[in-house]
C-alpha cells in the first residue's frame, strides 16, 4: 500500500460510511518547506488530514481548501487538496507560536471551507473555531450544512498525520428514524474508542477490524495522496496583473526582473521586462480563480 493513502468504507447494513487517511511523505514534504515549531507542525498535520477527509466527503472537481485565520500566534493556516488528492499547505506564525493547544494557537479563529471548482461558482462556508478544536468544528459544519451526523478523529505527531471520519448517509437501507439513530449511536460509540496512536500507526483494514469486527464492513480500493503545489508561472503572472501595471513598473525601474516566490513551496518565478509586457497585454489569458494573496 502507498505510504500516503486514504480508504473509504461502508457498513453493509447501515446508512453510514467512513474514510481513513494516513500521511507521512506528503506531510514531511509540506513541513520541509518552512521551519515550524512542533505545536504548529502538529496543527498542520491535523489540518492536512482534515482537508483530505473533507475532500473525500464532498463531491467536487477542483480544489478544496481549509483555512483558519486568527488573532493568536498563528494568524493563518491554510491547506488544500485537489479532487485528485494532491495536497499542500502552510502556516504563518508570529514569534510566540509555541503554545501547545489549538485554541491557544488560533485565538478567536474562524475556519473557512472553500471549494474552487474547475468549472462553476466558488463556494465558501465559515465556522468559528470553538472549544473542541478542529474536529468539533467540522462536525458542527456538517450538522448545519448537510444535516448529517459526522465524527472526525484527527491525529498528528510531527512525523505522521492521520484522520478518521464516520458519517451518516441519507436513509436508504434504514428508513425508520429510530433505527437510524440507534445505528449511529452504536457505530459512533465504537468509533470513539479509536486511540490516536493506532490511528497514526495501524493500517486502515486492521484498524477497521479492531473497531468494528462485529459488523459487516466493506472497504474500497485505497487511493494515494501526494504532495504537489498547484502554483505555476501563469498563476504568478495573473497575481502580478492584479497588483497593477504601475506598481510593477516601479519595481522594474529598480531592478532587472520581478520575482514571485510561492509561499507554499518556495518556488521562485521570474519576470523580465518582455514577459511583463506580455502579461499586461490584451491577449494574456486571465485566471479568474487565482486569489491575489495565495495562489
Ligand atoms: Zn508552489
Amino acid at each position: 500500500m502507498a505510504a500516503d493513502y486514504c480508504q473509504r468504507f461502508i457498513f453493509e447494513h447501515f446508512d453510514i460510511r467512513g474514510e481513513i487517511v494516513q500521511l507521512e511523505q506528503s506531510y514531511a514534504e509540506l513541513l520541509s518547506k518552512h521551519h515550524y515549531p512542533t505545536p504548529v507542525a502538529n496543527l498542520l498535520g491535523e489540518f492536512l488530514s482534515a482537508c483530505v477527509l473533507l475532500s473525500l466527503s464532498i463531491k467536487y472537481q477542483g480544489k478544496l481548501s481549509l483555512q483558519a485565520r486568527s488573532n493568536g500566534p498563528v494568524p493563518l493556516i491554510t491547506v488544500d487538496c485537489t479532487s485528485d488528492l494532491q495536497v499542500r499547505g502552510l502556516a504563518q506564525l508570529t514569534e510566540q507560536a509555541v503554545g501547545p493547544a489549538l485554541d491557544q494557537l488560533l485565538v478567536d479563529g474562524i475556519l473557512a471551507i472553500t471549494i474552487e471548482p474547475t468549472r462553476g461558482e466558488r463556494y465558501q462556508g465559515l465556522v468559528p473555531l470553538a472549544e473542541g478544536g478542529l474536529s468539533a468544528c467540522l462536525e458542527h459544519y456538517f450538522h448545519q450544512s448537510e444535516q448529517l451526523e459526522t465524527r472526525f478523529y484527527l491525529a498528528s505527531d510531527g512525523r505522521r498525520a492521520a484522520g478518521f471520519m464516520l458519517q451518516q448517509l441519507p436513509g436508504q437501507l434504514q428508513v425508520s428514524e429510530w433505527a437510524r439513530v440507534q445505528a449511529w449511536e452504536h457505530l459512533s460509540a465504537l468509533a470513539q474508542t479509536v486511540e490516536l496512536e493506532e490511528l497514526l500507526h495501524v493500517e486502515s483494514e486492521q484498524l477497521l477490524y479492531r473497531l468494528f469486527h462485529q459488523e459487516q464492513v466493506r472497504t474500497f480500493e485505497p487511493r494515494p495522496v501526494d504532495y504537489r503545489c498547484t502554483c505555476s508561472w501563469e498563476r504568478s503572472a495573473n497575481t502580478l496583473v492584479t497588483l497593477g501595471r504601475e506598481e510593477i513598473s516601479e519595481i522594474l525601474d529598480e531592478r532587472e526582473e520581478v520575482e514571485m516566490t510561492c509561499e507554499f513551496c518556495n518556488q521562485v518565478y521570474r519576470f523580465d521586462r518582455p514577459s511583463i509586457e506580455r502579461i499586461f497585454g490584451d491577449d494574456f489569458p486571465s485566471d479568474a480563480s487565482g486569489s491575489p494573496a495565495l495562489h
